[in-house]
C-alpha cells in the first residue's frame, strides 16, 4: 500500500517510509491510498472473535501488503495482550474501557503497536539509530515511552509542558531512563507540538539525525486505534445491541476519532460519531461555521484534550474530500467546561457507581444529552480515573484506589531536562545529542 500526504505534494510513499518519517515533507499527514472494505462474512461472525483476532484482520487490511503475515501477527498478539471490555453504565450507554494496558490509557494500543512496527522496519533498513520525538499533553508520553523502552536502535525524546501534566502522568515517562529522555518545556502542549514539527522541517537537523514522530500524526500510531471500534461492535452484537450505534469519542488531537471514521469506511456499521471536547472546541466551531480557525489551547481538567490545533483535522477533511456537509452528516460535536465535567463525573458516580475520568466524562455526558431513543451509545473511556488522582478525588470526595501498575511508576525517581519553548534552544540541545 502506498501513502500520500494530505497536502497532496507527496505521493507514492511506502509504509516503511511513512512510518520512519512520521510527517510528510510538505508538512501534510500521510493517508493510505485506499481503505479496504472488510468482507461481510467478517461482520457476520465478528462476535465469535477475540480482540486479537479482530485486530489482526484489520491490521492485515492496512499493513498486510508490506509486513509478512507472521511478523504482523506477532506484533498484534504481543502488543495487544490486554482486555478492552465494554461495560454497561446507564440505559443504552456503554463505556469501552481502553485503559487496561501498561500505562492505563488508550494510547498504549497505538504506542505499543507503533514501537514494534518501527523496530521491525529499522531492523530491515539500515540499522541506523532513529530518534523518536513525541510531544505529550500527558498520556502519549507515557504510552510511547513505555512502548519503546529498551527497543534497540531507537531513542525517545518526550516533550511535555511544564506543570501541565498530572504528577502520575509525569512519573510514567520521567522515571524510565535507558533510551527515554524527558524534556520539560516551559510552555503549553501546542508549544511542544510546534517544536516537534519544526524539528522535522529543519534541514540541518535532518541531515545529522534520523528523526521521526510517535504522535498520532504517525500512521503506525493512529491506524491501530481503529481495532477497538470493531471489538466494541463485536461485544454489542453478542448482546443484540449493535443496531443504530453511536460512537462518542473524547477528542484532542482527533487521532482516535479519525481511526473510528476509518473503521466506518472499512464497513463497520456505525450510524454516527460524536466528538466530545472540553473548552478547546475548535472542531465544534468548524462544524457550526464551516471555518477552521485554530487558537491557543486553554488548560482544563481533561488535560489530554487541551489542543488548540488538532493535527488530525487534516485527515478528517481529506477523508471527506473537504466537504463540510459530508462531515456534518457523520459527526456532531459538543463542548464542556470544567464545571460541567466535574458535575458529570460526580453525578455518574453517585447515580450508577461507575467512576469516569475527566475525559470519559465528556463522552458520557454527550451521550446522555444526545443519544436518540432507539440508539445504542458507546463512549471511549480513554484513561483510568486514577491517572487524574487529585482531580477525581476532589470531585467525588473519596479516595481512589491506585492500580498496582501505576504505583510501580510512582516509586521511581523523576529525571528530566528543562528547556525554554523557543526552537533554537531545542535544536541546540538535539545537536549536543549527535554522537
Ligand atoms: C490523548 C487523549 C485523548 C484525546 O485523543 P486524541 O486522539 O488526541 O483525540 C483523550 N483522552 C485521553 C485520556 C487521552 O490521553
Amino acid at each position: 500500500m502506498k501513502y500520500y500526504s494530505t497536502n497532496k505534494k507527496v505521493t507514492g510513499v511506502s509504509l516503511q517510509d511513512a512510518v520512519v518519517k512520521g510527517l510528510a515533507e510538505d508538512k501534510g499527514l500521510f493517508m493510505p491510498d485506499s481503505i479496504k472494505k472488510l468482507p461481510q462474512l467478517f461482520f457476520d461472525t465478528i462476535e465469535n472473535l477475540s480482540f486479537q483476532e479482530i485486530a489482526y484482520t484489520v491490521a492485515d487490511a492496512f499493513f498486510g501488503e508490506d509486513v509478512e503475515a507472521e511478523a504482523l501477527k506477532k506484533i498484534v498478539y504481543e502488543t495487544l495482550n490486554f482486555d478492552v471490555p465494554l461495560v454497561p453504565v446507564a440505559g443504552s450507554i456503554y463505556s469501552l474501557e481502553l485503559y487496561h494496558g501498561p500505562t492505563l490509557a488508550f494510547k498504549d494500543v497505538g504506542g505499543r503497536f507503533m514501537s514494534r512496527l518501527l523496530g521491525y522496519f529499522i531492523q530491515k533498513q539500515s540499522k541506523t539509530k532513529v530518534n523518536v520525538l513525541v510531544a505529550t499533553s500527558g498520556d502519549t508520553g507515557s504510552a510511547v515511552a513505555n512502548g519503546f523502552l529498551g527497543v534497540e536502535g531507537i531513542h525517545v525524546y518526550v516533550l511535555y509542558p511544564k506543570g501541565l501534566v498530572s504528577p502520575i502522568q509525569e512519573c510514567q515517562f520521567t522515571t524510565l531512563g535507558q533510551n527515554i529522555t524527558a524534556l520539560e518545556v516551559d510552555g503549553t502542549f501546542d508549544d511542544c507540538q510546534a517544536l516537534v514539527k519544526s524539528a522535522f522541517m529543519d534541514e540541518e537537523l535532518n541531515t545529522k539525525l534520523k528523526l521521526t514522530s510517535a504522535n498520532s500524526i504517525n500512521v503506525a500510531r493512529f491506524l491501530p486505534q481503529s481495532f477497538y471500534y470493531f471489538y466494541a461492535y463485536a461485544q454489542l452484537k453478542k448482546e443484540g445491541k449493535s443496531e443504530n450505534l453511536v460512537m462518542c469519542v473524547p477528542s484532542g488531537n482527533f487521532g482516535n476519532i479519525t481511526a473510528g471514521l476509518f473503521a466506518k469506511r472499512m464497513g463497520l456499521p456505525v450510524k454516527r460519531f460524536i466528538a466530545a471536547n472540553n473548552r478547546n472546541d475548535i472542531f465544534l466551531q468548524y462544524l457550526q461555521t464551516g471555518n477552521y480557525s485554530p487558537r491557543p489551547s486553554v488548560s482544563t481538567i481533561a488535560n489530554a484534550m487541551d489542543v488548540g490545533d488538532p493535527s488530525n483535522f487534516a485527515r478528517v477533511l481529506d477523508l471527506y474530500g473537504g466537504s463540510h456537509e459530508a462531515i456534518v452528516a457523520d459527526i456532531s460535536g459538543v463542548s464542556y467546561d470544567d464545571r460541567q465535567i466535574q458535575e458529570t463525573l460526580k453525578g455518574c458516580y453517585t447515580q450508577t457507581g461507575y467512576l469516569l475520568d475527566p475525559h470519559g466524562a465528556c463522552g458520557y455526558r454527550a451521550l446522555k444529552e444526545m443519544l436518540g431513543e432507539n440508539e445504542t451509545g458507546v463512549f471511549l473511556e480513554t484513561a483510568h480515573p486514577a491517572k487524574f488522582l487529585e482531580t477525581v478525588e476532589n470531585i467525588i470526595g473519596k479516595k481512589v484506589e491506585i492500580p498496582p501498575k501505576l504505583q510501580e511508576f510512582m516509586k521511581g525517581t523523576k529525571k528530566s531536562i528543562s528547556l525554554p519553548k523557543d526552537f533554537d534552544s531545542f535544536k541546540n540541545y538535539l545537536k549536543t545529542r549527535i554522537i
